[in-house]
């Protein structure tokens, strides 16, 4: 990759934009921009590689109010932004003064991915994923998933016209089968796990000629996705990085895609490079990376997962070892936490900031809690944290610490004898 200093003449962009080739993350060893995803010389994993534009914040300000405006830092045709697709993204980052005040931190801020058209950050990288499926004449949007993405490849096969597959691990919470299920879907409950699930869509990547697997044989294209929200934080933070981040891990792509978000944009000039160390987030349930890390191990033990945190249960992470690169790195650390803990989070974003955060969500805002009270996160600095679901999908999680709710008569002594009941005392404090 070469950066806007080193390229004297501006190249022209091709329907993959200013990507160039793909390249093995394991072994560097190269290969021509099309459908491959695993290295013919060592099966790693392929990544996309550019030759960056140089390009101005003005440009970038000026662009569409979605994801697209950093089409030029992605692999997808300059005008993605007028084929037919949900236009995600551009979701807002909001300052959290009274979560922070409770935390005993100084500046905090929530990326909240509900603001997607199926409110995850799914939509990204499925919007960057059937972009590259078009383009490489696939016919049907399928993919494996523990939820978000079921619902994200299903509505948008069905915004641009394609045949949608998707297969799911049968137990999955019903908000988001029906969210599947709506457009008109082919969908397939497996009896198993997510892991399970996901080896059945390998075998079918490979007989399938014409189907485009998300995040299997155009995982290298999806993947680049979840850059876009490390683009938006670091412009509505003003072009400068948070010095902090706390990333959810499933797959562990989100958060390695953030950090080389924030390189690109230190590498294209866009904001000036400062510190960010990078913290990865897991339930205890299924927390292979967690565990990794804190045996101070390179490779990712799978596990079973058992966890109501449902979109993060991959036990057999593929982005593991990468993850733990990232943290390293960047001095951040992969920590984990219990059910009962994320469903507290749930509760202390929603009744703080009035965000009803799905199982993900709480998942990370615990473990910032955990990780401020082991020090390891620095309650001056300038910290973010992504909001990556909808609670509005994962009711249940919550369900049981919702206070009973009895229905009363339409008259005012019952509304007034169950108000103090509720808090003895109320009803004099309100007259006064
Ligand atoms: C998929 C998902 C994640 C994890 O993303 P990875 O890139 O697989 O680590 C986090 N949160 C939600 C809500 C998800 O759906
Ligand atoms: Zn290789």
């Amino acid at each position: 990759m070469s950066t806007a200093l080193s390229t004297a003449i501006q190249q022209t962009p091709s329907r993959f934009g200013y990507a160039t080739h793909l390249s093995c993350r394991e072994c560097g060893h190269t290969c021509p921009i099309g459908s491959g995803h695993a290295c013919a010389e060592c099966f790693g994993p392929l990544e996309v590689a550019y030759d960056l534009p140089s390009l101005t914040r003005d440009s970038i300000e000026s662009g569409p109010l979605s994801m697209w405006r950093y089409a030029s830092l992605l692999p997808v045709r300059p005008d993605v932004a007028n084929t037919p697709n949900l236009d995600p993204g551009w979701t807002r980052l909001m300052r959290a003064d009274q979560l922070a005040s409770t935390l005993g931190m100084r500046e905090l801020w929530i990326k909240d991915e509900r603001g997607n058209p199926t409110h995850s950050f799914k939509d990204r990288v499925v919007g960057v994923a059937l972009a590259a499926a078009v383009e490489l004449g696939f016919k049907v949007l399928a993919c494996p998933s523990t939820g978000n993405l079921a619902n994200a490849v299903a509505a948008a096969a069905a915004r641009a016209g394609l045949r949608a597959v998707v297969l799911i691990p049968a137990d999955l919470e019903v908000q988001k089968i029906i969210g599947s299920a709506v457009y008109g879907c082919s969908l397939v409950a497996v009896r198993g796990s997510y892991d399970d699930v996901n080896r059945l869509a390998s075998e079918l990547a490979d007989e399938r000629a014409d189907w485009a697997f998300v995040n299997v044989n155009v995982r290298p294209y999806y993947a680049e996705g979840s850059k876009t929200i490390g683009f938006e934080i670091a412009e509505q933070l003003g072009w400068r990085l948070p010095e902090q981040i706390v990333v959810p891990v499933a797959s562990g792509a989100q958060l390695v895609k953030i950090d080389k978000a924030f390189r690109e944009l230190v590498a294209t000039g866009l904001v000036e490079e400062t510190p960010c160390r990078v913290f990865g987030a897991q339930a205890t349930g299924c927390s292979p990376v967690a565990a990794a890390f804190r045996a101070g191990h390179d490779v990712v033990q799978p596990v079973r997962p058992a966890t109501i945190a449902k979109s993060l249960a991959i036990g057999n992470p593929a982005d593991g070892p990468y993850v733990l690169d990232v943290v390293r790195r960047t001095d951040g650390a992969v920590a984990d936490v219990s059910d009962s803990e994320l469903v507290d989070a749930i509760r202390l974003l929603a009744s703080a900031e009035g965000i009803f955060a799905e199982t993900a969500g709480g998942v990370t805002l615990a473990v910032l809690r955990a990780l401020l009270k082991d020090g390891v996160i620095d309650p001056g600095a300038r910290t973010v944290i992504i909001n990556s679901g909808d609670g509005l999908k994962t009711p249940d999680a919550v369900a049981d610490t919702i206070e009973a709710i009895t229905p009363i008569p339409a008259t005012l002594t019952a509304f007034t004898a169950q108000e103090s009941a509720r808090q003895p005392g109320a009803r004099k404090a309100g007259s006064a």
